[in-house]
């Protein structure tokens, strides 16, 4: 096994939760920019000493990750069967729930595979594979499922640019899903699309948001902005809410959202679905005064469409601005942002300044990041999912 030297900080950060490695790790950039993706390499540090061993699998996050420290340890079936052991053991009690039956069963280098992720969907799996190194160990991913779980069906979703002889997405074992299919999360339903796209109408990162919605909103005017399916809004719908705004730009999302509300057998008069700029959407609000008891604002990291672009890193806090004047007294902004290079203290420390200098008192309340069931490393790029709840008290 090729043995390369990798800098001090390097290997400090691998030894305190570190995996993403990139070729900046290396002492010897350029050597390291000749790795074949599926290498397995061994990283020494300066003294030549052992420190890990790591898959060369390139994304758009870097050169690979780190599976083992253990010397002992080879990228291998039994790696990749005890890897997956381990993630099913943890999520034991999501998998007997009858309440939440669509969670995530293995979070890439939280659960010690990096590039690797698989959904549960109510007996059907969702893989989702980053890197060609990582889909070179498919199959035996595959058959420890199927032994394991005796899934319903797998789909399989590759996550990097593929060659014309490779689907994008398609169905790998057993029999393909209703379609819709309907899940169960914290008991409120929500159509699923599986194998048609990547995303698949619900984002299972947001489970505890969608939660904390259902439980404060009650009576509240809600306004749900980049609602995609709506599951915020559908949320806040069976937690009382009295009317709710869903505004996104896509045009699926209608008839989406729609049928969100249907599957719960939510009235859709209060319900109010929206397909246009958000930005276009704020500023008549603004115009007519508007006033939301809460808001969600869940933007995706990058955006354009044909009037606007957004970038979270670069304009979260002008949009945050304007929402801060939308809220009315004694209503909830949840921010939320996906960006995996705008770490919770930059947008922490962001947010609260936008909270200070806008109108009235408003207060950080809580804080949302990834569930149990999506574990990270210690890397920043891994803990990507950042809720902030503002609370305006005057
Ligand atoms: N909050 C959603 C997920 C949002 S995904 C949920 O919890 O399910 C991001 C969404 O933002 C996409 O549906 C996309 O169509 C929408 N979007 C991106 N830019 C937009 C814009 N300028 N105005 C309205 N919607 C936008």
């Amino acid at each position: 096994m090729a043995e390369y030297k990798i800098k001090d900080a390097s290997v400090e950060k691998i030894q305190a939760g570190g995996r993403l490695i990139q070729n900046l790790d290396f002492f010897n950039k350029e050597k390291a920019q000749h790795l074949l993706e599926g290498d397995i390499i061994i990283l020494k540090d300066s003294n030549n000493q052992f420190i890990a061993k790591m898959l060369v699998g390139r994304q758009n996050k870097g050169l690979g990750w780190v599976f083992t420290l253990d010397k002992r340890e080879f990228w291998d079936e039994a790696l990749i069967e005890d890897r997956l052991m381990k993630a099913f053991e943890k999520r034991q009690s999501l998998l007997a729930s009858s309440e939440t039956t669509a969670f995530r069963l293995f979070n890439g280098e939280g659960d010690g595979i990096g590039g690797l992720t698989i959904d549960y969907y109510q007996g059907y799996l969702l893989i989702n594979i980053y890197s060609q190194a990582v889909n070179q160990s498919i199959e035996c991913i595959l058959d420890i499922l199927e032994e394991q779980l005796s899934p319903q069906g797998i789909y399989v979703t590759l996550r990097f640019e593929v060659d014309s002889s490779q689907k994008q997405i398609y169905l790998a074992r057993g029999n393909q899903a209703e379609s819709p299919m309907i899940i169960k999360e914290n008991n409120i339903n929500y159509a699923v699309y599986l194998g048609q796209n990547w995303m698949t109408g619900i984002f299972l990162d947001q489970r505890q948001v969608r939660n904390f919605v259902k439980q404060q909103s009650q009576n509240l005017r809600v306004l749900n902005l980049f609602s995609y399916t709506g599951a915020f809004s559908v949320a806040a719908a069976v937690g009382g809410a009295n009317s709710t705004v869903s505004v996104d730009v896509a045009n699926r999302s209608f008839d989406l959202t729609q049928e969100q509300f249907q599957v719960n057998n939510i009235n859709l008069n209060s319900q109010q679905i929206l397909v246009m700029d958000v930005f276009d959407y704020i500023d008549y609000a603004q115009k007519n005064n508007l006033k939301f008891d809460m808001i969600i604002c869940d933007p995706p990291s990058f955006a354009r469409t044909k009037k606007t672009t957004f970038s979270a890193e670069k304009d979260y806090k002008d949009l945050a601005r304007k929402l801060f004047n939308l809220v009315a007294k004694d209503g909830y902004l949840i921010l939320s942002t996906n960006h995996s290079q705008y770490t919770i203290d930059n947008f922490r420390q962001e947010m609260i300044q936008i909270s200070q200098e806008s109108p009235g008192q408003s207060h950080l309340i809580q804080q949302f990041e990834l569930a149990d069931d999506f574990p990270t490393s210690q890397d920043t790029m891994s803990k990507y999912l950042k809720v902030l709840v503002f609370y305006r008290e005057s």
